[in-house]
């Protein structure tokens, strides 16, 4: 018997996560997963690693609860926000049995983890403006136990509209958990759902320092939830989930210093998204572009399959959302340094496309 034949039946037939870091991507400007474009200076002030970690570091849970306004027993800190994906999965749903479910076009990982794990994935397309489907949810609730909505969504870049997220809220009330996954919330705070859970303990928000924070390769991420649900993920989670160094530095990145350094890098980033919309705009290979609270913007593009891989061969990386369902044409493009948009204005300015007469 091969490996193959052993491995599990849901894992043979598993598509693992696409990242071009994971299909060899040879560029050199990287605009495909939404990370901040420079690196920002860290010190390692801890020189203890003989000694396990804390689980759960003390003063990491302190400053994110402060920082996110809730209290630190409503703190999680894992391996990113993708662990806690998986550890919402791994408490609440059996294999085989439960499902998830979550409305396309949306984030990637919420179907690999259940996939994975062995958890059926029901999925509810958004309608117009990417808005959620609430009649259609309500029609495929039975048997779910986590509903995932990503706000502002990735890759579409917009907000869910609060009021429906507090109706979907109201239909799954003792039924099913609700994970609202705030990884860009910096880029718009105002509208966070992390002061709704005193009145929803079956809301979880997700967050993350791989965005605004500029930390993706430290791999540190937060689930904020009622004091029940954290109590239910620490019986699932990792003795020791983060490094003592990945620990320090995410300590030092949630200091008044810190956080006063995000803020200054979202306003930089927010500069040169309005520019790079409006750059686009004038393109005549550009069909649409269409409004962002995030890092990202996503477009409508002229054979959109033909420029990324053109761009792709002049070491711009860009996110092809082609295949994703109503995303067809459409690429999505993170907010880089001005230096990095402007590499990829000029890219698409030579790719054919429409004129403005053509356009209307
Ligand atoms: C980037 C991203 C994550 C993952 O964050 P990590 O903390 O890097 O694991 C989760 N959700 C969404 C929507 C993201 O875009």
């Amino acid at each position: 018997m091969s490996s193959e034949d052993l491995a599990r039946a849901n894992v043979r037939a598993l598509t693992p996560y696409q990242s071009a870091r994971r299909l060899g991507g040879n560029g050199d400007v990287w605009l495909n997963a939404n990370e901040y474009p420079t690196a920002v200076p860290f010190v390692l002030t801890q020189q203890t690693l003989n000694r396990y970690p804390e689980c759960q570091p003390k003063a990491v849970i302190e400053r994110y609860a402060q920082y996110a306004g809730v209290k630190p027993e409503q703190v999680l800190v894992s391996r990113g926000a993708d662990e806690g994906i998986e550890l919402v999965m791994r408490a609440f749903c059996e294999p085989g049995q439960d499902a998830i479910l979550y409305c396309p076009p949306t984030y990637g990982m919420y179907s690999v983890s259940a996939e994975t794990i062995g958890i059926e994935c029901r999925t509810v397309p958004t309608l117009d403006g990417w808005q959620l489907d609430l009649d259609g949810i309500a029609a495929q609730l039975d048997g779910v136990k986590v509903v995932f909505v990503c706000s502002p969504n990735n890759p579409t870049g917009q907000l869910i509209n609060p009021q429906d997220i507090r109706d979907l809220l109201e239909m799954t009330r003792g039924k099913a958990l609700v994970v609202a996954d705030e990884a860009y919330i910096e880029f718009c705070p105002q509208a966070s759902l992390a002061s709704w859970i005193e009145e929803y303990p079956h809301l979880m928000v997700l967050r993350t320092l791989s965005k605004a924070f500029a930390l993706a390769g430290l791999r540190c991420g937060f689930t904020l939830a009622s004091e029940e649900v954290i109590a239910l993920l620490m019986k699932v989670i990792a003795p020791y989930p983060l490094s003592t160094p990945v620990a320090d530095i995410a300590a030092q990145a949630l200091s008044p210093q810190g956080i006063e350094a995000m803020r200054a890098r979202v306003a930089a980033i927010l500069e040169n998204r309005q520019r790079l919309i409006d750059g686009l705009q004038s393109l005549p290979c550009v069909e649409a572009v269409f409004p962002s609270e995030t890092n990202y913007v996503l477009a409508r593009i002229t054979t959109s399959s033909a420029v990324f891989k053109s761009l792709w061969d002049q070491g711009i990386i860009l996110r092809d959302q082609n295949k994703q369902p109503s995303l067809s044409g459409c690429l999505r493009i993170t907010v880089g340094t001005r230096d990095e948009c402007q590499r990829v204005l000029d890219a698409l300015r030579d790719q054919p496309g429409l004129t403005a007469t053509e356009k209307q």
